[in-house]
């Protein structure tokens, strides 16, 4: 994919906004633990989308506990969205295939909610493009907590022209034991 660097606390805090404007009825909270300006390669609008699909689902899937907890931290060169809900939860057994094209759990249940299963593989494919990856902890009846993980742009090139050797002379040696 493209190059266009994208601001994360930018697109995570507009459609927190944007969410909590549509659905009254939910509670949203963010918790941002970056202090602003985290970057990553990645379109705008893949990340938007992406977010719109988990958030989407984890308001489709919350029927009692009208709840979903945002956040956004950073690990290393790592950084990590996360979007739990405490709502019905998916079982181990499934949670291998929510991934999968056209895959819903129990469809009986989910066909009156609409939606065609393509929402996960579609934000899964678009993570793995741009080299992150989804994760899902989940437990049946108690929610869900899908975090997305991307590779956060180090150096923004305006401003380091040195980024590419911060210590001169030091070179990083692979070692291998067998
Ligand atoms: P759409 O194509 O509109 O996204 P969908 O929601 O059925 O439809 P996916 O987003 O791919 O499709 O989700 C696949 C299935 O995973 C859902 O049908 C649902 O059973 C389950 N699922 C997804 N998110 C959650 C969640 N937050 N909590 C519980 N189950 C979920």
């Amino acid at each position: 994919y493209g190059e266009e660097i994208t601001n994360v606390n930018e697109v995570v805090g507009q459609v927190y906004n944007d969410f909590k404007m549509i659905h009254p009825d939910f509670t949203f909270t963010l918790d941002d633990d970056t202090h602003d300006g985290v970057y990553v390669k990645i379109y705008r609008n893949h990340l938007e989308q992406v977010l719109v699909i988990l958030l989407d689902n984890a308001i489709k899937y919350s029927e009692k506990r009208k709840e979903v907890h945002l956040s956004l931290s950073t690990a290393m060169a790592t950084v990590n969205i996360a979007v739990q809900d405490f709502g019905e939860g998916i079982s181990q057994e499934d949670i291998d295939k929510v991934f999968n094209r056209f895959y819903r759990v129990d469809k009986a249940r989910s066909r009156d909610k609409g939606g065609n299963g393509l929402g996960l593989s579609i934000a899964h494919r678009l993570i793995e493009a741009y080299h992150g990856n989804i994760t899902i902890e989940s437990s049946l009846g108690y929610g869900s907590i899908f975090q997305i993980n991307l590779p956060i742009m180090q150096n923004m090139p305006e401003e380091d022209d040195n980024a590419e050797n911060p210590i001169p002379g030091i070179k990083t040696v692979k070692h291998s034991s067998d």
